[in-house]
């Protein structure tokens, strides 16, 4: 049995659809041709049963093979790939929900995701926000008419973690769907479905393709959740570009690799942090300070590049924007999981930064840090 990241390099599916070349090809198409009409209407049997793919929207042989490689990672049933990460979360909520039900949602969710559940208020669903620190009490929140909880932890605002385990639980108890984003793990620090998460969600723009080029994003299900999420993707047009998807190829290849090396940085990073007395927080859940480090433990073999900081109150809060400009290694922009460092100010937070940890030399990070603090602050201690 190899491990994984042998099987990353060298387990292919059934299929072998690449003249035996190391790498898939970029596949760039819209249309298919066949010999005759015979063939071409068993190829729409074909595709609904995903065994062909007769149009470009349907996805390409390499499509399947990340699918694939997905659904190996994280024990899944099969996936599903779509062009960005929110529209793996949307075409994953919108499959399963109709006007009159209820979902759950985690309430310090990624901001987009957030926005996209208040969006489906107006087709007549009720959206309630639950605690993200919360496991087993979600029972007291189920309704009649709840139809899913969607968690992601840690949770992209807070950065606290849900006891996703106690969660899937209650949910399969009382046959309601569980999904969650999985981004901030990789499909190697954490296995939802292997708690009993129906839905395990990634933007692959961020770890698996890994090089800040590329939009893409992967649903991986349980067999219960597959074919209705497959069913929602094909309706609603929600398709990957060949590109794309080739570069996902590519980045899954050195994963393993790039994440422990995100999770050492990170984890050095961030330890050194807590150090000062200007730091008052560090949320980042591979410390022992952070409040949900043992569930953490528990649950995930290793952690993300990002984790926000809290400095104390003293400071002028107006500084930071200053302190922002002033940083020459770390780059002020959204995303993460790219080889480069970044830094945004966390919004309605005066105090609060969020950092991801790329793969500059970890001094040079530090001195970065330093300098730029000082040169609005003074001496940091
Ligand atoms: C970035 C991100 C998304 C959205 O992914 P896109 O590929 O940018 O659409 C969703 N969830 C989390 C946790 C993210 O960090």
């Amino acid at each position: 049995m190899m491990q994984v990241e042998s099987k990353l390099i060298h387990s292919k599916p059934d299929f072998q659809l690449h003249s035996n070349y190391v790498n898939p090809p970029i596949y760039r198409g819209s249309t298919v041709l066949y010999k005759s009409v015979d063939e071409l209407e068993k190829s729409n049997r074909d595709t609904l049963k995903q065994q062909l793919l007769n149009y470009g929207r349907f996805g390409y042989p390499s499509t399947k093979e990340f699918e694939y490689q997905m659904t190996q990672l994280e024990g899944g049933f099969d996936s599903v790939c779509t062009g960005s990460g929110l529209s793996a979360i949307s075409t994953s909520i919108w499959s399963f929900v109709e006007s009159q039900d209820h979902i759950l949602v985690c309430d310090s969710v990624y901001y987009p995701t957030k926005r996209f559940c208040e969006s489906l208020k107006k087709f007549g669903i009720e959206v309630e926000f639950f605690e993200a620190q919360t496991g087993s009490e979600i029972s007291k929140l189920i309704k009649a008419n709840t139809k899913l909880v969607f968690m992601e932890s840690p949770a992209s605002a807070n950065f606290r973690l849900q006891n996703v385990k106690e969660i899937a639980e209650v949910c399969n108890q009382k046959k309601i769907v569980s999904m969650i984003d999985n981004t901030w793990a990789s499909p190697l620090f954490f296995k939802p479905l292997n708690l009993g998460v129906n839905v395990s969600i990634h933007s692959a723009t961020k770890y698996i393709t890994g090089h800040s080029d590329s939009f893409l994003g992967v649903v991986v299900c349980d067999q219960l959740s597959y074919p209705k999420i497959r069913a929602g993707a094909i309706n609603w047009g929600q398709n990957a570009s060949g590109d794309d998807v080739h570069l996902a190829l590519r980045g899954l290849k050195t994963l393993p690799l790039r994440m422990q090396q995100h999770y050492h940085q990170t984890y050095s990073f961030a330890l050194w942090l807590e150090s000062f007395s200007v730091v008052q927080e560090v949320n980042y859940p591979a410390l022992k300070s952070h409040p949900d480090h043992n569930l953490w433990r528990e649950n995930f073999s290793g952690a993300g590049s990002v984790f926000s900081i809290k400095f104390i109150e003293e400071l002028p809060a107006e500084n930071f924007r200053q302190m922002l400009n002033q940083f020459k290694i770390f780059g002020l922009g959204y995303s993460y999981g790219g080889f480069e460092s970044l830094v945004v100010p966390i919004m309605g937070q005066k105090h609060q930064i969020r950092l991801h940890i790329g793969f500059e030399n970890i001094s040079d990070l530090k001195m970065d840090f330093i300098q730029a603090f000082e040169a609005v602050f003074g001496k940091m201690k």
